[in-house]
């Protein structure tokens, strides 16, 4: 779970970077990263991970009772 085939590049539109993250797409759309619709995985490189974490913090602050079990 998690790993990346090698190889395996960014899925955000206009981006070739190589993979670092695999997510699971609907927890990627509708966080202002751009991926294609309709994907079940979305890879994402370094970059893009980074901005993806950055706009799904302030949703993980709601969840933090969530979180706080762990
Ligand atoms: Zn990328």
């Amino acid at each position: 779970m998690g790993l990346i085939s090698k190889g395996a590049k960014c899925s955000v539109t206009s981006c070739d970077n190589d993979g670092v993250r695999s997510l699971t797409a609907s927890k990627v759309e509708g966080t202002g990263v751009d991926i294609p619709h309709g994907l079940k995985k979305a890879i994402l490189c370094k970059e893009h991970y980074k901005e993806w974490k950055k706009a799904t913090k302030e949703d993980r602050d709601t969840e933090k009772a969530r979180f706080s079990r762990f």
